[in-house]
């Protein structure tokens, strides 16, 4: 039995003088042997359980055959087994151990890494932004707070470096623009000092000279119009105005400059529309527009003023019979010093700023202007105003 069972067995007498033992008793065996403090009732008795430190786990049972023989069975156990196991597997847990930590710290390492690389980019983009370089691109990768976030930088640097160009092309072209002029007044007032001079080409070149400068003063004034606009200096002051009366009087003063150019300018207004607006800016969108068809129609054409009321909104119209704005352009002339065409509108006086003013005004008014065109037929801006209700009509 005991050498299957990798099991030790001594047989002792009741004096406990060893009968039979199944291997030689060494001194571990023989301590146990030695111990007298167990209890010599019947059934087994556990001697030494503690395996971590001794040789053997070992119990004892007194036997009894019924023929004189008794005497206590020593069964003994071997540690050795149990120790290689629980050692073995204490390499195991530290191995495991080890390759958690490992895990871990290179989870943790990819976690950072993960977390914190939008973050160092963005941080980077930024500070490009803020040293005034705005052509940055961020990597736009997830769509959680960090995505939207860099997304936002994103859109403020594309915003920025749009600004940025705008700015330098506005300035090119108000050089430009000023250039020219200065020139003109240059040169002639160079030939205005000859002495040799006639008295008539004097004056010649002095009204070249005082219609060069005008130029420069209209384009400088629609700058400061403008300026102001920008820096939320322009405020509007509105008052309850009748708008059928107010264009009429528009209407009556700019009707003769338009017969004086051999074109016709008409006025429709069927209802009494009562709206909230700044006469003095407001008259200055109605000028710009009209003053724009003078500009682009030809003699013998009709430009109709059309007041319409629809859904407590008001349709103010100007429709001419010009010479129309090419599609691709359409987009852009709301645009500062914007021109269709360059050459002729510098014969006809322009800057380009007129409707870039026009539309300031309107949008401060809370309105809005779109403009529909057709080369060769005509052009029609609708400014769109909020109606004031029946109840409210009173007029300040
Ligand atoms: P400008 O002082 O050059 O007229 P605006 O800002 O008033 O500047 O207009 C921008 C451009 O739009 C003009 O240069 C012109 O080419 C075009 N435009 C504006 N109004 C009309 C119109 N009624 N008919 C044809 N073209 C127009």
């Amino acid at each position: 039995m005991e050498a299957q069972a990798d099991t030790e067995v001594v047989i002792t007498n009741t004096n406990r003088d060893i009968i039979k033992t199944s291997s030689p008793i060494d001194s571990a065996t023989q301590f146990i042997l030695e111990k007298e403090n167990f209890s010599h009732a019947e059934g087994g008795h556990i001697l030494q359980s503690d395996w971590k430190k001794e040789k053997y786990i070992a119990t004892v049972s007194p036997f009894n055959d019924g023929k004189g023989n008794q005497g206590y069975v020593y069964m003994l156990k071997s540690t050795d087994h149990i120790q290689a196991f629980i050692t073995h597997l204490n390499r195991h847990f530290l191995l495991a151990i080890v390759l958690i930590l490992l895990f871990l710290f290179i989870t943790i390492i990819f976690l950072l890494k993960v977390l914190t690389k939008p973050l160092v980019s963005m941080k980077e983009a930024t500070k490009k932004i803020s040293n005034g370089d705005f052509s940055v691109t961020v990597p736009i990768k997830s769509n959680d707070e960090i995505g939207e976030l860099s997304k936002s930088i994103q859109s403020l640097a594309n915003d920025l470096n749009y600004l940025k160009k705008e700015r330098n092309e506005f300035l090119a072209s108000i050089s430009h623009e000023l250039r020219t002029p200065l020139t003109y007044i240059k040169g002639y007032a160079d030939i205005g000092r000859r002495k040799t001079l006639s008295e008539t080409e004097r004056m010649k070149y002095l009204y070249i000279i005082h219609e060069e400068s005008e130029r420069v003063y209209l384009l400088l004034q629609e700058l400061f119009d403008l300026a102001k606009m920008d820096q939320n200096m322009f405020t509007i002051q509105t008052e309850r105005v009748n708008l059928k009366q107010f264009i009429s009087s528009i209407y009556e003063k700019a009707r003769l400059v338009f017969h004086n150019q051999e074109k016709e300018l008409l006025f429709m207004c069927t209802s009494e529309p009562i709206v909230d607006i700044d006469p003095r800016r407001f008259e200055q969108v109605i000028l710009n527009l009209l003053d724009n068809a003078l500009k682009y129609s030809p003699e013998k054409s009709i430009t109709l003023i059309e007041v319409q009321s629809m859904n407590n909104e008001i349709l103010i119209k100007l429709q001419d019979e010009g010479n129309g704005i090419p599609s691709e352009d359409l987009p852009h002339i709301f645009n500062r010093l914007y021109r269709v065409d360059k050459s002729r509108s510098r014969l006809t006086g322009g800057f380009g700023l007129g409707l870039a003013i026009v539309k300031e005004i309107v949008e401060a008014h809370n309105a809005d202007i779109i403009v529909e065109s057709k080369v060769g037929e005509g052009t029609c801006f609708i400014i769109r105003l909020k109606e004031i209700s029946d109840e409210n009509r009173t007029i300040s």
